[in-house]
């Protein structure tokens, strides 16, 4: 039912409110020189990344299914394993260490399954007890999570640091997911037992708690070389911000940061740029996640870019992308 409302609310917008997006970023943006010591990220599209430095890679919940917006609100929707395999198939991941998902809806986790048993059999799942609820007894890798409901940070206390390897360590934060529009949440909820099915609907992959990460690349001292921010979820501040402690230490790198629905909150980006001093912004979760990741992705965005990106420039100094799918940046580790 409310799949059908969002469908409605979609279809019923004016033309005016369908906004083209200005070109963004394809390809390599190189930051580092050729055979640098570097950290890389390349775009997945929605809330899917690869994050790397040598051995230690990382992955955040990617979609690769991409259900039509009239597929999501009136038909079943399910992991297009095909698809998963075609676009996962062509990086070399088998050895990422973690998948951070943020919340549980079908954009986050829906093709996690496959991704976690198929491509990067390794990883763990960072994640809430709704992610792994979820995941249930169905999908085979539920029992692969690790909960991070009782260990997130907060803007004024500090959250444990998950080891990942030697060179690399991730910090869950206490976030929130930004309504849709209009103050509407959709897929809200919580899930305290194992499911024993595949959700069915997109309508049945209920949120949980949402969480973002703070993802640090280590010096052999345990030092901080590099420091990456993601959410993926629009979120009020100060629910989503790193502890104050730790940034003073270290600043952000590159934060990753979601436009989709920031009209829906206040202070947003400008509380994240504030709190996380990134060097670097790249904008995640932007494109038209309603077709095909070979598609037309750049048109139909809801979100107001330039506005967006207009209010991001009052308060950022440094360099910002809105990259296209696939992209990779590549930045030198300091
Ligand atoms: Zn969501």
């Amino acid at each position: 039912m409310r799949s059908l409302v969002l469908l409605l609310a979609v279809t019923l917008l004016p033309a005016g409110c369908l906004i083209p997006v200005s070109p963004g970023v394809s390809g390599t943006v190189e930051r580092a020189a050729p055979g640098e010591d570097a950290v890389t990220l390349t775009y997945l599209g929605v809330g899917g990344w690869i994050i790397e430095r040598g051995g230690d890679q990382i992955l955040t919940g990617p979609l690769f299914s991409n259900p039509s917006i009239v597929a999501t609100g009136l038909t079943p929707v399910r992991s297009d394993t095909v698809a998963v395999d075609r676009y996962m198939g062509r990086y070399e991941v088998s050895r990422a260490l973690a998948i951070l998902v943020g919340h549980a809806h079908y954009d986050h986790l829906m093709d996690v399954p496959r991704v976690a048993r198929r491509h990067a059999p390794r990883a763990v799942i960072l994640g809430s007890e709704t992610v792994k609820n979820t995941l249930g007894t169905w999908s085979g890798v539920a029992d692969r999570v690790l909960l991070v409901d009782d260990i997130a940070g907060t803007v004024e206390e500090e959250g444990e640091w998950i080891g990942l390897s030697p060179g690399v360590r991730v910090m869950p934060l206490y976030s929130h997911h930004a309504a849709h529009f209009e103050g509407y949440n959709l897929y809200q909820g919580a899930l305290s037992r194992p499911l024993d099915g595949e959700p069915r609907w997109a309508s049945e992959w209920l949120d949980g708690e949402t969480y973002a990460f703070l993802i640090d690349f280590l010096a052999p001292d345990g030092g901080v070389d590099f420091r990456v921010y993601y959410q993926d979820a629009v979120c009020a501040a100060p629910r989503g911000l790193a502890p104050e402690s730790v940034i003073r230490e270290r600043p952000v790198d590159v934060a990753i940061i979601v436009p989709a629905t920031f009209d829906q909150v206040e202070w947003h980006p400008e509380g994240l740029i504030q709190n996380l001093e990134p060097r670097s912004v790249i904008l995640g979760h932007w494109e038209n996640f309603f077709r095909s990741p070979d598609g037309d992705t750049r048109s139909v965005v809801l979100t107001d870019m330039r506005q967006f990106q207009a209010r991001l420039d009052r308060v950022h100094r440094g360099e910002s992308w809105m990259p296209d799918l696939w992209t990779v940046f590549r930045f030198p580790v300091s």
